[in-house]
């Protein structure tokens, strides 16, 4: 059965297929480490990094690439907050308590986990491209892209220019000199005092979303397999992506899946700093184990919004209980290739997850009664590996660096 996947670029699941035969290029939008990460983000990480997992069993060298973006907005605003303080020394506080929590969590490490501000001649570079391929304009320091030249902006959020007009534009800074409302900085001159790099523009810094297409490209080329990020990205961070990476290397389609997980929400209310209705990965991990927290995270589907309520975990631990009991049960017979293939075809259907548990959990039922044929504590083990879960044996954080 091949693996059918979709994507939100005309919004249709299509059988997967990788650009160069063999490998998958993967990249998804990491954080800004401005401040500390919450249960939303470990989401989206654990279900990439199933998605990631499946893909390798399947055979596929995965390269994935996660980013880090040191330098925006939130970034100067913490900085100044606390009286200039360095912006490396931020990131650095907030990504290490970032990879300790996705560490315990069993999520392999990215490939390549490249920061923004190591990139800016490669982000200089893309921006000169796209004003030498007319597709980005100089006024006085800035430099913005020109929405008008590129046709096909709006249609992985499915709206026509005309549709997105009628929006607010999130990155509306300095409104008075563009052409065009939806146009977006490419490169900003700063406040003084702000960090700065020097440019053919004069001194400035990156806009944000040239950040994670220069980044995409080198590490990955100017064609990747599957783009992942959270469904709030979807406008304009990942159209302003495809529009820079399409139009700076005329190559279309820059990438073949995108993959949006949904929000995660507290309540029914949206997660917010400001709102202070945060859950901490790290806090529930105090209470639960680890694989407690990535089952909770996998029983959502990875493009739908998930609810957190207060015992949401609670309501779980009878099946976790019993999925790691019957995996780690002794079983020295070969997995039985029937068993997991039932689980296997849920992933391939379009990476059905809960489904995949579903079945499991029929599995480790039957194994713990006694009922099950043999091999089956074998195949439910494999999959339970598939879907990252430590007490089943996957491979741990350390070995995410497959393919260098
Ligand atoms: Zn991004």
């Amino acid at each position: 059965m091949p693996f059918r996947l979709f994507t939100s670029l005309g919004n249709e699941v299509r059988e997967f297929r990788t650009v160069a035969p063999g490998e998958v290029r993967m990249y998804v939008c990491g954080v800004t480490p401005y401040d500390v990460t919450h249960l939303g983000h470990a989401f989206s990480y654990v279900q990439f990094d199933t998605l990631r997992r499946f893909l390798l069993w399947k055979g596929y060298r995965v390269r994935y690439v996660q980013n880090v973006t040191d330098i925006d907005d939130d970034m100067i605003m913490v900085s100044r907050r606390q009286g200039g303080r360095p912006i490396a020394e931020i990131r650095d506080e907030n990504d290490a308590i970032l990879r300790a929590d996705l560490d315990r969590l069993n999520v392999l490490r990215p490939t390549v986990y490249p920061y923004a501000t190591d990139h800016i001649p490669e982000i200089i570079e893309t921006t000169q491209r796209l004003i030498d391929r007319g597709h980005a304009y100089v006024v006085d320091g800035d430099v913005f892209f020109d929405v008008a030249s590129f046709p096909r902006y709006g249609r992985l959020n499915g709206l026509s220019l005309a549709e997105l007009g009628k929006r607010e534009n999130p990155e509306s800074k300095r409104a008075y000199k563009k052409r065009g409302h939806l146009d977006f900085l490419l490169w900003q001159q700063v406040e003084p005092g702000d960090p700065s790099w020097d440019s053919p523009w004069g001194p400035g810094r990156p806009g944000w979303s040239i950040e994670c297409t220069a980044m995409a490209v080198k590490h990955l080329g100017t064609q990747i397999d599957i783009h992942g990020g959270g469904s709030d990205l979807k406008y304009p961070h990942h159209e302003n992506e495809i529009a820079q990476a399409e139009g700076a290397y005329g190559v279309e389609p820059f990438c073949g899946w995108w993959v949006h997980n949904g929000m995660l929400q507290l309540e029914g209310v949206k997660m917010s700093k400001s709102l202070g209705n945060l859950v901490l990965a790290r806090d529930l991990m105090r209470t639960y184990e680890p694989d407690h927290l990535r089952l909770y995270l996998l029983s959502h589907q990875i493009r739908v919004d998930a609810n957190y309520v207060a015992g949401a975990l609670d309501g779980l631990a009878d099946r976790y209980e019993r999925l790691r009991r019957a995996a780690t049960s002794v079983d020295a017979v070969p997995a039985r290739p029937a068993a997991l293939q039932r689980i296997v075809e849920r992933l391939e259907d379009d990476f059905d997850v809960p489904g995949a548990l579903e079945e499991a959990a029929g599995l480790a039922d039957a194994v713990l009664v006694g009922a099950a044929e043999p091999g089956t504590a074998a195949a439910l083990r494999e999959a339970l590996q598939i879907l990252g879960f430590a007490f089943a044996g996957a491979r741990g954080p350390a070995t995410g660096d497959v393919s260098p």
